[in-house]
């Protein structure tokens, strides 16, 4: 009964056969030959990986999850395809979304539910539902995702696998389909903290391409994650980040979490970030406002998608309607619709304006929370898998998935979920929890040393 490729999970919504097994066997040619190429392989060259289908790729069409998008092949690579291309690991395909990563259900993509491998009748999380599956079912080893608002670390709580959320700036968006480009990141998906630092590695650096790149070294982050040691090492205990909304489940595999934390040698405190009571509301004016204008580029003539009006006069502006009006799902036409709001004159300081003060606000919270603890610790998500369309006529329940992982975006600092357990919901169903662990910018090694003391 149920469609979609995969046995159903419908995790890509492209797979690449031909692409995928030619670099593989280049990468056997070389290590069969031996000798100074072979010796300068990549550690990941051969792994199979798959890309969010919002990064974009040459010889794989690109659609963002979006009717508006169908059919289109990007000119480029992405600056961190170009750099999974060098190194050789075979792409697998391109997995499904959000329509341009709005969501955390992976529902309001344009080619159909992605399911979580855990339990097909439940949500993979969202956007990055489609690289969260395919990591969790063994369809693939790796994925690349983006992270917005918890687009990466959300879905890898509910399918239990590792996603980091890097720093802003550290890994280049260049390719990056722009959802709202001050908050968008991309970074790993895989099934263990070593995996996904030694795939972070590969794609971090400087990109001249990105003007919001940072230009230092790359950290070695698979040695960082093979450094498990917590031992008077001091975890902050958010206290805005648990209590009302999460499960009790959630919390329970929380709280061992911390006794496994303090029993290998972690000092564990608690913090106050008092602002975070307004980050959710912050968040969805700055995620809308910025999305709004960056995807006034989709206007019918540039990408993609083209409508025209049936009847009257064929004008610029009514097939650019048509076209959005065709080309674009409900919940990007909300946002978009909230984003022009929101900075139309007269309300752009009241909105907008105010929503970049509670940013501040929370980068506050974050700098003197850092002063008493070296890395911070929440559950990812206050709640499991939820059923398949239990939340997709609510918008604001759907939302309140992103309490705990919209704070990072806001202040542009790295993020690490990794599976902390099974727990029931109310139903009683078992299903993975995510345990979140956030650093300083630019210290997201210390994610991976302490994510690892839990594997
Ligand atoms: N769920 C959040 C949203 O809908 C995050 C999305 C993301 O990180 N791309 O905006």
């Amino acid at each position: 009964a149920v469609d979609g490729g995969e046995k159903g999970l419908n995790a890509y919504i492209h797979v690449s056969g031909e692409e995928a097994l030619a670099t593989a066997a280049e990468v056997d040619a070389i290590r069969s030959a031996g000798g100074a190429e072979a010796e300068a392989l990549h550690p990941l060259a051969g792994v199979p990986i798959a890309v969010k289908d919002l990064i974009v790729t040459t010889g794989q069409p690109t659609t963002a999850g979006s009717k508006m998008l169908e059919g289109w092949m990007s000119p480029y690579d992405a600056t961190v395809v170009e750099k999974i291309r060098t190194a050789k690991l075979p792409i697998l395909g391109k997995t499904n979304l959000d329509e341009f990563a709005m969501g955390s259900s992976t529902e309001h993509s344009a080619y159909g539910v992605t399911r979580n491998p855990w339990n097909i009748e439940r949500i993979p999380g969202g956007s990055g539902g489609g690289s969260a599956a395919a990591v969790a079912a063994f369809e693939a080893p790796l994925a690349l995702g983006t992270d917005t608002g918890g687009s990466i670390r959300q879905p890898g709580a509910v399918t239990g696998t590792v996603g980091t959320k890097p720093t802003y700036g550290s890994v280049s968006r260049y390719g990056a389909i722009a959802m709202a480009s001050s908050l968008d990141q991309i970074g790993p998906v895989a099934r263990t903290t070593e995996d996904a630092a030694l795939l972070h590695e590969l794609i971090a650096g400087h990109d001249p391409k990105d003007s919001t790149s940072l230009p230092d070294e790359v950290p070695a982050f698979g040695e960082a994650s093979r450094n498990q040691s917590v031992e008077g090492l001091r975890i902050g205990v958010i206290r805005q980040l648990q209590g009302e909304g999460y499960q009790s489940g959630v919390l329970a595999r929380f709280q061992e979490s911390l006794d496994a934390l303090k029993a290998a040698g972690a000092e564990i405190v608690e913090v106050d970030c008092t602002s975070f009571e307004y980050a959710l509301g912050a968040y969805y004016l700055i995620m809308p406002s910025e999305a709004s204008s960056n995807l006034a580029r989709f206007d019918g003539v540039r990408y993609g998608t083209r409508v025209t009006p049936e009847e009257g006069p064929l004008t610029i502006e009514r097939v650019m309607g048509a076209t959005r009006a065709a080309g674009f799902g409900e919940e990007v036409k909300r946002r978009i619709i909230l984003g022009t709001y929101a900075l139309s004159a007269g309300y752009y300081d009241a909105y907008y304006g105010s929503a970049q003060k509670v940013r501040t606000l929370i980068q506050r919270d974050f700098d003197a929370a850092f002063e008493t603890a070296d890395v911070l610790i929440s559950p990812t998500s206050p709640v499991v898998a939820f059923p398949l369309g239990e939340k997709l006529d609510d918008p604001l329940a759907m939302y309140l998935n992103d309490v705990a992982t919209i704070p990072a975006n806001l202040a542009g600092i790295p993020g690490i979920s990794v599976p902390g357990g099974l727990a029931a919901d109310e139903s009683g169903a078992e299903l993975p929890v995510g345990i979140q662990f956030l650093a300083p910018a630019r210290e997201d090694a210390r994610v991976y040393q302490a994510a690892g003391a839990l594997e």
